[in-house]
């Protein structure tokens, strides 16, 4: 029987599982290397909550793209020319997937996983957990019909679990949002794609938590997994020997190396983005908004809008490159003419965790009976962590419920990558 579980990673994966798991009755202690909620990549993305969403990062073309991109140190996407063997080894593992059956395969287990999750955010709010949420809808907008017509067929495959995209020309997304500017020619609406605001979210996450009983561990990295044959029987963290039944890693794009100390490594590498919070009031919007050549999420949120975009493989630092937001604020301003031209001052960093195929990983990790794996969010962890949490929870209480999960856990084992 498991009656205790300790959870590495305080970031949206963790904190939604710690949830879910004090919610079955379980003792649960979070461990987490940061002192404080507010820091990593958990609170610095742009909180969207969209299924309509649901593909892999890996995507035919998309290397190619990202060949043509790495001499502009302002593209949305950039691949670091470094000679380091995991790196080179990642990406040569990522383009084995840029190819439509993986692609497909993907966006169908994707699109399965997204089934619950609009009724999964529903529960959170019934259940008292406090955030920052909106449902006016997202819009995607293009200054190409050409663009607009291919995210249309990449939208197809996620009406079949009632989330659509509804073609609209550039004055009817000038309707609804007036900031849009005239390069603005065509767009798709997303009725029931929400948003939230991700700071309020961890906050409310860890609310939450507290009072259900859930232990927090701050400032204590875990360096060490002690092991008796197949059972883990402690971590090491902060100078503490942490037990507990059952250990979920939860440490986003530290996951792998974090694998690695329980005995099996997993492919799991940053794709670092960029973002930064406009509080000018210049512009004012109530959807939330996909630029989408310049491939730049903007959110409006109560106290700010925020943008955010870039997908930068090989870095695992938190440095901002001025570039990157130059080019984010120059390309914004092409659909957006009234924010400020100036570049923001506050801007951040957050490491997206990926996977050479595009996909979470979720499930046990192999050659261990204790150990889950809940990581790999890529761009949908926000979206997608409710979902995850509920198959931790699934794979736990095992017999009917597990069985019931079984299929739409699958796609995400981590034994894919043994
Ligand atoms: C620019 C940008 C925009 C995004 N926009 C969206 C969006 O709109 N919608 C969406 O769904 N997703 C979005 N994402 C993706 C989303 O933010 C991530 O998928 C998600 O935050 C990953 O959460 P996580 O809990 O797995 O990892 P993290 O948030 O990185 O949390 C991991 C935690 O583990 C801790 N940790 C690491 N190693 C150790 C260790 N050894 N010991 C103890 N603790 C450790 C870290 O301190 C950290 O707190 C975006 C990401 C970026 C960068």
């Amino acid at each position: 029987m498991t009656h205790s579980a300790v959870i590495v990673g305080a970031g949206v994966i963790g904190l939604a599982t710690a949830y879910r798991l004090a919610r079955d009755g379980l003792a649960v202690t979070v461990v987490d290397a940061a002192s404080e909620g507010a820091a990593g990549t958990s609170v610095h993305n742009a909180g969207w909550i969209v299924p309509i969403m649901s593909a892999p990062v890996p995507a035919p073309g998309m290397l190619g793209k990202a060949v043509r991109w790495m001499v502009r140190r302002d593209s949305p996407l950039y691949i670091h020319p470094s000679p380091r063997p995991d790196h080179v080894r990642f990406m040569l593992r990522m383009l084995r997937h840029c190819n439509t059956e993986d692609f497909a395969h993907g966006v169908e287990a994707l699109t399965s996983l997204n089934e619950r999750t609009l009724a999964l955010f529903d529960e959170y709010e019934e259940d008292g957990v406090r955030f920052e949420h909106h449902r006016a809808g997202q819009l995607l907008v293009f200054t190409s019909r050409r663009t607009m017509e291919e995210y249309r067929a990449a939208t197809a495959p996620m009406e079949r679990i009632g989330h659509s995209a509804v073609p609209l020309s550039g004055d009817e997304l000038r309707d609804l949002e007036p900031a849009l500017g005239k390069q603005v020619l065509t767009g798709l609406r997303c009725p029931r794609e929400r948003h939230v605001d991700p700071v309020s979210l961890i906050r409310g996450l860890e609310d939450r938590c507290r009072g259900l009983g859930v232990r927090f561990l701050r400032d204590s990295r875990v360096v060490a997994v002690r092991s008796r044959g197949r059972a883990v029987d402690s971590v090491l963290a902060g100078g503490e020997e942490v037990e507990g039944d059952l250990f979920v890693l939860a440490a986003g794009a530290h996951t792998g190396s974090l694998a690695r100390l329980a005995g099996h490594p997993l492919p799991v590498r940053p794709g670092k983005g960029y973002g930064f919070d406009d509080t000018s009031g210049s512009v004012t919007l109530r959807h939330s908004v996909y630029l989408g050549e310049a491939k730049v999420a903007v959110t409006p949120l109560s106290d700010r809008l925020r943008l955010a975009g870039t997908m930068e493989f090989g870095s695992f630092d938190g440095a901002v490159d001025p570039h990157r937001l130059r080019g984010i604020t120059r390309s914004a301003r092409t659909y957006l003419p009234g924010l400020p031209s100036a570049v923001q001052p506050h801007g951040w960093t957050g490491l997206r965790p990926m996977t050479p195929d595009g996909l979470p990983v979720v499930g046990p990790l192999p050659g261990k009976d204790n150990v889950l794996v809940a990581t790999g969010h890529s761009m949908l962890g926000v979206t997608l962590a409710p979902v995850t949490a509920d198959l931790v929870s699934a794979h736990i209480a095992g017999g009917r419920r597990s069985t019931g999960t079984a299929h739409t856990a699958a796609p995400f084992s981590p034994r894919r990558f043994t």
